[in-house]
């Protein structure tokens, strides 16, 4: 039903369904073709369940950009709706945008940015999730900070998309160490450990 690129397999499938069918086929994502490891990966995230819902979607490339809605001939244009300059995929969105690069810009340390750039995306994911080593100017547990900057960053382009102004840039990444933080103590209250962050 899919091809090796996790997208339908329209010259097996097209042969055997109605013209009808194909496209109610065409408006829903494919199944994903991947592995448990990206789960479990996610399952040990210390953040919120909401947070680690969202990394879901993430990894299975369930978040409605512009790209999809284009895909599925729902828009006129698959270009960002924050910046206008580039089409608007989970990658752009949440890494190359040019508001999200200031937010990561006031995360990581600088001589590691080229890493964080250099990447494949699903790569980039994972590695962050591991904590490369030095790689945020924060005491916090980066892959904690990460996965809820990621959240902030998606919440923000909904709100810019959908009423017209959201929070981005340096005060973006501050409220998402914060978040962090608070969610990282409470943990640590409710398991009764000591707290992550002073
Ligand atoms: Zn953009």
């Amino acid at each position: 039903m899919v091809d090796e690129s996790g997208e339908w397999d329209w010259c097996r499938i097209s042969p055997w369904l109605p013209k009808e069918t194909l496209e109610k086929i065409a408006t829903m994502l494919p199944p994903w073709q991947g592995t448990g490891s990206y789960w479990c990966q996610i399952w040990r995230l210390s953040v919120p369940q909401c947070v680690r819902v969202f990394i879901w979607l993430v990894f299975h490339r369930r978040l409605l950009t512009n790209a999809e809605r284009g895909r599925r001939n729902l828009v006129d244009s698959d270009r960002c709706s924050v910046c206008n300059t580039g089409t608007e995929s989970i990658e752009h969105a949440l890494r190359l945008c040019p508001q999200v690069r200031q937010v990561w810009e006031a995360m990581i340390a600088s001589d590691k940015l080229s890493v964080f750039d250099s990447l494949p995306f699903d790569t980039w994911l994972l590695q962050c999730f591991n904590s490369i080593a030095g790689i945020g100017v924060d005491n916090v547990i980066w892959s904690t900070q990460f996965a809820m900057t990621c959240w902030l960053i998606w919440k923000a382009h909904c709100t810019i998309v959908f009423d017209g102004a959201g929070l981005y840039g340096v005060g973006l990444a501050r409220y998402g160490r914060i978040l962090a933080a608070e969610f990282a103590d409470t943990h640590a209250c409710r398991t009764g450990g000591k707290p992550h962050y002073s």
